[in-house]
């Protein structure tokens, strides 16, 4: 996939608005003696973005625009150090709903559905995402925002909601809830849209199962307008990317070369319309692959395939680099282990060690589940972890992302 004439112009378009505007961008393409774009060639001297410039822009270093113009800031979870801090113009939130309102199209959402939305309302882009694409599609938006669990079962029976939006992490919850108190005849549910983060098709199918809906999966960052730049079409694999927004490129994180497409990479998104914060070539560390062809559903919108995680996510233990999700497809193979697990890296006795520990439903041997699991995944990743197998719901459940790996090695 390459830029293309449209998309160029855009850019062009962008860069000579960010460099009039002398915000953050509009400094580091002059110094890098950037005047615009005409061919692709030209778009991949770009200089990258990353998160830790733009936090180097707050407050307000990123807008590209007078201040009158901006109508709402969101922030990123700044779960470490300084936030991201990101203006929107009026013509940037409704962009926003009309990305949003698509992704709900392509869900198979109506003005008919009732949409009940755990995402955080706040700084945080996502439950104002997804209810203002809920309202320009026309739906009735149930605001719940996350947490409460009680009372979202209560909506879910008493308001009939036909849609859940949440975290995979936060659903699996709701399932499970529902499946412990026998409500799933009470319940009207029939899609869920997920936010987008690495999760397994185990705990896909558990979800799907318990709640008997089916799945979508909504991609997008705060940094670049929020949730709902893309999601799955329910026809093909991958989520397709509104490319009149947005442009995506995969890159290979350690050189920084575009990647033939259908080749794992890093997610590089370019805004193309953007104008409170217009963003060039920001490496995500989602770690992605563009799926080759046209969608069975007909849409040109280019896809992307689910996330396998992210780039720094990457483990590197004796000499091996190893992602989550390759221990996740080991633990898939056994149908009496849950969806859930944990790795932990450590340093004992000057040596690293992996520990796995994972959910048994089932009356199983531990002894011999453990043993199995661990010959598994030598023969997956080339050495052996020690695992421990755990009773169903021992582990931490989140209503945000489930944090999977500890690495306590250097701590
Ligand atoms: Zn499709």
């Amino acid at each position: 996939m390459q830029i293309n004439e449209e998309q160029l112009v855009q850019v062009d378009t962008q860069i000579k608005r960010l460099i009039a505007s002398e915000n953050f961008y509009g400094r580091r393409l002059q110094e890098a003696g950037i005047t615009g774009v005409a061919t692709p060639e030209d778009f991949l001297t770009l200089p990258f973005s990353e998160k830790d410039d733009l936090r180097a822009a707050y407050p307000l270093g990123l807008s590209a625009v007078p201040q009158d113009q901006i109508v709402r800031i969101h922030s990123s979870s700044g779960t470490t150090g300084t936030p991201v801090i990101v203006p929107y113009t009026k013509k940037d939130v409704d962009d926003w709903a009309i990305q949003f309102a698509r992704c709900y199209e392509y869900a198979g959402v109506t003005p008919e559905d009732r949409v009940q939305i755990t995402p955080g309302y706040g700084l945080w882009t996502a439950g104002i995402g997804f209810q203002a694409g809920c309202e320009l599609l026309g739906a009735m938006a149930i605001p719940m925002g996350p947490g409460n669990t009680e009372k979202q079962l209560q909506f879910m029976v008493d308001m009939q909601s036909t849609v859940l939006c949440a975290t995979s992490s936060y659903a699996l919850l709701l399932a499970e809830e529902v499946e412990k108190r026998g409500l799933r005849d009470k319940i009207a549910l029939k899609r869920g849209i997920i936010g987008s983060e690495r999760w397994s098709d185990s705990m896909r199918k558990s979800i799907a199962d318990k709640l008997g809906i089916e799945l979508f999966d909504i991609y997008g960052l705060t940094e670049v307008y929020g949730p709902g730049i893309g999601i799955s079409c329910g026809k093909g694999e991958g989520m397709h990317i509104w490319d009149d927004f947005v442009y995506v490129e995969i890159i290979d994180p350690q050189t920084g070369e575009n990647v033939p497409d259908g080749e794992w990479g890093e997610i590089v998104l370019t805004t193309l319309v953007k104008e409170g914060a217009p963003l060039i070539r920001f490496r995500t560390h989602d770690m992605s692959r563009i799926i080759p062809g046209v969608c069975a559903c007909g849409s040109h919108h280019p896809r992307i395939d689910t996330l396998m995680g992210r780039s720094d996510d990457m483990i590197k233990i004796h000499g091996v680099n190893v992602f989550p999700r390759q221990i996740e497809e080991v633990l898939q193979e056994f149908p009496e282990l849950s969806s859930e697990y944990q790795i932990r890296l450590s340093h004992l006795d000057g040596r690293d060690t992996m520990r796995i520990y994972v959910e048994t439903n089932g009356s199983v041997d531990w002894q011999e589940m453990a043993k199995a699991v661990a010959t598994k995944v030598r023969h997956r990743i080339g050495f052996t972890p020690l695992v421990k197998i755990v009773e169903n719901g021992m582990l931490p459940r989140s209503e945000k992302k489930t944090k999977r790996v500890y690495d306590e090695r250097y701590e």
